[in-house]
């Protein structure tokens, strides 16, 4: 019925149309409807995209980029394409092999009511049709581009750019059937000026070369969003073997050696889960206005400056982006209302990689947090418009697939499978995850399908019940979820109150011991000073004593702690974000306001502007002061960001 449907409605609307035109036509409405739920309005059941051949040309005078892209299609019979696009200009659309091409009618339908998905572009094929090529520009409404002015570079003289794909913004920079259900392998020749370097998800380049002319080439199926482009004056090392990592000039020396455990994650995550099947791995740290931490483009990582810690202490985010090497991109969600499925197996495989290479104390330590954190997430989801939220499996038709990127599909699918690795022991949860995987590479998946293959080969062969339905249908957390205590961070907690309650825990405490002199055979009575210093304790155990400081907390306490263990100048956006918002919680702005601009002017991460401008904005004359540096630093946002902080600050 829907093939026949569709057909009709294209006879009728192409025998009145050449080349471009705007629909106002109530049957592309319909056709939108139809396909509404996967977020794209391709018609992927009739003709799909299996190899894309891209050519671009990356002009940073204009911010445009001016592309063809060649789509080699799978045509079941259709008499038309249709295609993703947001905010793209659509030149011509050709059929048929480069060289020997003819211009063939396109249609363009009316963007959705909530600009959500953008329009469909749809294209007048014969059935037999195999090749569509589009020729198309972007603009400034391409969101997925952030197009960086020298100033916001580290080297301060050479522009740069980055795209963002996930969850549907392929598609506003390139024209694409954009849904994570369909796999293609792609090619590309990318211009860019002769002074810079071209990345992509792809084979690359390790130095520039005079031309600036680059081809690329993913030999691999892979979803739309998952194409990536980089462009900028970047320089390349090499830990041997298949890892490296990218960087600006300038950073280059200090990525090299924060991520140093590269290779060492690369051999534990191969031990744990099979092959590395992408040959590859490197990480590109891009620059400040980066608003994620990581985004795992296959081959190469994308990665936020703000993991440059100096201590290591935030590494665990490049395990996170290198599992999905496994888990999202080698097995994929097949619509956004599975995010859980790329992302919860992702949180569970990182803190394996990082228990194998830091232990399990260190493992645990990152689960409590997160965990922490997905409780406060979760309460406010519960209270809040959509507290169907709190599932694993979402409805996300009608809505932004980004509204499901929260801490439930990562944190509350990761316990999931705690909980069942607790229940059927961790030898059979490993094999079956190794089976998971080696069944499911280069395709997608669903929760019904993972539901049904959990059955067959985990529960009943070992005949365990296990409430899965539960965790993935139902709102909030089942009873048997496991909880994960650290010792270390019970201490903390207990270091926190005791500070709190007036202890002075930072000051020095003299004791006298006996000790051995070398020489000597008498032990001597030496006097010993005991000290908290700073780096007694990892990064994430200072975030649970920033925690836990008691609400009625008084400045003068928190001057004493800052005074003591220097929070407000540690170069930790982790720390500096809890640091900076409890303050400001605590009527300490004031004093902190330099402190607070620097950092907001130079990071560009949500997840670190977010709570600090949320907590700005609740005392009015903070939130006027707020609203001044914005204006001045939001030109270094991505549009992420930028937005969800006008949103704030409105
Ligand atoms: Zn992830």
């Amino acid at each position: 019925m829907k093939l026949l449907f569709f057909s009709l409605c294209f006879l009728i609307l192409f025998s009145s149309c050449r080349n471009r035109k705007e629909s106002n036509n109530s049957s592309t409405d319909s056709l939108v409807e139809s396909n509404y739920n996967d977020h794209s309005y391709s018609n992927l059941d009739s003709i799909n995209t299996t190899h894309l051949d891209l050519e671009l040309d990356v002009d940073f005078n204009n911010q445009t980029i001016y592309g063809i892209a060649r789509h080699t299609m799978n045509n079941k019979g259709t008499g038309s394409a249709i295609f993703d696009i947001k905010g793209l200009q659509i030149k011509k659309v050709t059929l048929g092999p480069k060289g020997n091409e003819r211009e063939t009618d396109f249609m363009i339908g009316k963007m959705d009511a909530d600009s959500i998905l953008g329009q469909p572009l749809i294209v007048s094929i014969s059935k037999k049709t195999n090749q569509v090529n589009i020729y198309y520009q972007t603009t400034k409404a391409s969101e997925a581009l952030d197009w960086l002015d020298t100033a916001m570079t580290s080297s301060k003289t050479k522009p740069f750019l980055y795209t963002q794909g996930q969850a549907i913004l392929t598609r506003t920079w390139i024209p694409v059937q954009d849904s994570p259900s369909n796999r293609f392998t792609y090619a590309a020749q990318v211009k860019v000026p002769n002074d810079l370097l071209a990345l992509m998800s792809a084979k690359n380049p390790s130095k520039k070369n005079t031309t600036g002319i680059y081809n690329f080439t993913m030999e691999k199926a892979i979803p739309s969003y998952l194409i990536a482009l980089a462009v900028g004056d970047i320089a390349y090392h090499s830990y041997g073997g298949n890892t490296g990592v990218y960087a600006e000039k300038e950073l280059i020396d200090a990525c090299a050696e924060e991520f140093d455990a590269l290779p060492k994650m690369m051999d534990a995550a191969s031990k744990l889960y099979g092959k590395y099947q992408w040959g590859q791995y490197d990480v590109l740290v891009l620059p400040y206005s980066f608003p994620f931490g990581g985004m795992e483009n296959p081959r190469l990582t994308f990665a936020n400056p703000t993991l440059l810690t100096g201590d290591k202490s935030l590494v665990s985010v490049i395990a996170h982006e290198l599992a999905h090497s496994w888990s999202g991109n080698l097995v994929t969600n097949n619509s956004w209302d599975d995010f859980w499925l790329n992302e919860g197996f992702t949180v569970y495989f990182e803190e394996r990689i990082m228990e194998e290479i830091y232990g399990k104390e260190v493992a645990d330590i990152l689960a409590e947090i997160e965990f922490f954190e997905m409780q406060q997430e979760m309460k406010e989801i519960s209270s809040g418009d959509h507290p169907e939220d709190t599932k694993l499996h979402l409805k996300l038709k009608n809505r932004n697939p980004d509204d499901g990127m929260t801490q439930i599909a990562y944190v509350k699918g990761a316990f999931f499978l705690k909980t069942l690795e607790a229940k059927v022991g961790r030898a059979q949860l490993d094999e079956f995850l190794n089976s998971y995987f080696e069944s499911f590479k280069f395709k997608t998946i669903n929760s019904k399908q993972f539901e049904s293959i959990l059955q067959e080969r985990l529960l009943d062969p070992n005949k365990i019940k296990f409430n899965y339905k539960e965790w993935i249908y139902e709102e909030g957390l089942p009873k048997n979820c496991v909880k994960i205590v650290s010792k270390r961070l019970q201490n903390m907690t207990e270091l926190a109150q005791n500070f709190s309650a007036g202890q002075p825990v930072f000051e020095p405490k003299i004791h006298y011991e006996y000790q051995k002199i070398k020489g000597k055979r008498k032990k001597k009575k030496v006097k010993v000073v005991d000290q908290i210093k700073r780096d007694d304790f990892i990064v994430q155990e200072w975030q649970v004593f920033i925690r836990n400081l008691d609400d009625n907390i008084t400045i003068d306490q928190l001057n004493k702690a800052d005074n003591a263990m220097h929070f407000s100048s540690w170069n930790n956006s982790e720390i500096l974000t809890e640091w900076l918002v409890l303050n400001i919680q605590k009527g300490n702005t004031t004093k902190l306001r330099p402190e607070i601009k620097k950092f907001i002017s130079k990071v560009g991460r949500r997840k670190y502007l977010m709570p600090i401008y949320r907590a700005l904005s609740i005392n009015p004359a903070d939130k006027k002061w707020a609203k001044e540096v914005f204006e001045g630093c939001k030109s270094n946002y991505h549009a992420v960001s930028k937005n969800s902080i006008a949103e704030v600050l409105k």
